[in-house]
């Protein structure tokens, strides 16, 4: 079967009987362009099922989330007026994976993702099942039989070269509309991956790029990609477009509406992104796309970290050796720890991470070679958009933003690619900063983003 487009949808888009029911509306609608549609688990599942595991393994109480999943399906499927039943191969494996890891007081990560794989696994069937009741040819589709194969990073999987013949073999194979776990692959012995958290966008990507389709939907709850987190600055609004540089940068600096990960197979295969509103679908959303028109090269969005640490690394006698940067980098992959922004000065290495990152083993390793200290309670706040690139005007703006709050620049980095500035604060001072850095670059007296 051909498909002209991927249409993936989120959490919420999946959460509840009433927002499946608009998915199936947007899917029929679609029908003419033979969508292949790939799906998250409803939202929560995964956190909750994440939550599960850690109960099981700390001998907590996993009756509780145990009880919350399996209500909320059965909910969704009553609702939907499905068979109840529907999902308890399911949720029969997950109350297995459950005593187990209690049993065992063990979970290892490829346990943790078979656990974490069951929301999407149960998400497809339902949807599916929703579609063909409306008339439609769908059938639920696990994304290792819809031909994805990675390798076996748990938690954070690849797709194997391999991947793109077997989806389009797989594609090519069965007639009617797919309805495919998003989040998931499986390794080559055969256990089941999963691509990282918010992985499905990826999924989304993986497939279009695979399949050659015209255009990579990301459904979600928001009218596409907003000049802030709509959840932090109320006034927020959709950008009409971004380049993939641009959508890339973003979502590597925190907007979490799609994941990093998305834009390379898009860019690769040529294919534009559309991210719309499950709610809204007639508004214009925003489209992703690999180069814009003079006119579209604006600053666009202003992403947020919220919570980092900066890790300076002080060593004057070595500085200008070789490989002395290369050590640093060393000690953050050794440990798996990713980096953001990277300053240097004549003596120095500043280099921020997630706070969440466990810094200890790369602390240790650094302190073989030079003075380590970390400095935490910092946010990285990025704006983004080519017109960076080309003038003065947006640079001056940002840091005359920061002088009038008062608020000093603990670091800042202009990136290689020109479309990102990210300037690292206190943490404390960061939402006066984006809701200021908003109002000037985007607010009533700001020039208006453009509708293209
Ligand atoms: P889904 O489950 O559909 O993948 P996500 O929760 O992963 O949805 O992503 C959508 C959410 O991303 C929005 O509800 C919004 O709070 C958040 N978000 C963060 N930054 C942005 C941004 N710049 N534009 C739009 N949404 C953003
Ligand atoms: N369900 C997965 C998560 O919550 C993947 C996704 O939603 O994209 O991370
Ligand atoms: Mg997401």
């Amino acid at each position: 079967m051909r498909h002209g487009i991927v249409q993936k949808f989120g959490g919420t888009s999946v959460g509840s009987a009433d927002a499946i029911r608009r998915v199936g509306q947007i899917v029929a609608g679609a029908r003419e362009r033979a969508p292949f549609v790939v799906v998250s688990a409803a939202g929560g599942v995964t956190n909750r099922l994440i939550a599960l595991g850690e109960a099981a393994l700390a001998g907590g109480d996993v009756a509780e989330h145990e009880r919350e999943i399996v209500a909320l399906h059965r909910r969704i499927l009553a609702d939907l007026g499905l068979p109840e039943d529907l999902g308890d191969p399911w949720l029969a494996e997950l109350d297995g994976l459950a005593r187990g890891i209690a049993l065992l007081k063990e979970r290892s990560p490829r346990t943790a993702d078979r656990l974490a794989s069951l929301g999407e696994r149960l998400s497809a069937r339902i949807v599916a099942a929703h579609l063909a009741s409306l008339g439609l040819p769908a059938y639920a589709l696990d994304a290792w039989d819809a031909g994805l194969e990675t390798d076996a990073r748990f938690g954070c999987a690849r797709p194997l070269p391999s991947t793109r013949e077997r989806i389009r073999a797989a594609a090519a194979a069965r007639e009617g509309l797919p309805v495919v776990t998003g989040f998931l692959g499986r390794e080559p012995n055969g256990a089941v991956t999963t691509l990282g958290r918010g992985g499905s966008d990826y999924s989304a990507a993986i497939f279009g790029a695979a399949l050659g389709v015209a255009e990579i939907q990301i459904w979600t709850d928001v009218d596409g990609v907003m000049t802030a987190d709509p959840r932090q600055v109320p006034a927020a609004r959709p950008v009409p477009v971004l380049s993939f540089a641009e959508a890339a940068e973003l979502a590597f600096f925190g907007a979490k509406v799609l994941h990093p990960a998305t834009m390379a197979p898009a860019v690769k295969a040529g294919i534009p992104i559309r991210v719309l509103n499950t709610w809204r679908p007639a508004e214009p959303g925003t489209r992703v796309v690999s180069s814009l028109a003079p006119d579209e090269r604006r600053v666009k969005s202003i992403a947020t970290k919220g919570h980092i640490a900066a890790v300076n690394v002080v060593a004057s006698e070595m500085m200008f050796q070789y490989g002395f940067l290369e050590r640093i980098a060393d000690a953050f992959a050794r440990h798996e720890v990713v980096v953001d922004v990277i300053a240097t000065s004549e003596v120095s290495v500043a280099l921020t991470v997630d706070a969440a990152a466990d810094l200890r083993p790369v602390v240790a390793d650094l302190a073989a070679f030079s003075e380590v200290s970390v400095v935490r309670d910092l946010a990285l706040v990025s704006v983004v958009g080519e017109e960076l690139r080309d003038g003065l005007g947006i640079q001056a703006q940002i840091f005359a933003t920061l002088a009038e709050l008062g608020v000093r620049a603990e670091m800042a980095s202009y990136g290689a690619t020109r479309n990102n500035l990210s300037i690292v604060v206190a943490r404390e001072r960061a939402r006066d900063v984006v809701d200021a850095l908003h109002e000037r670059l985007f607010g009533a007296g700001a020039a208006p983003a453009r509708r293209s």
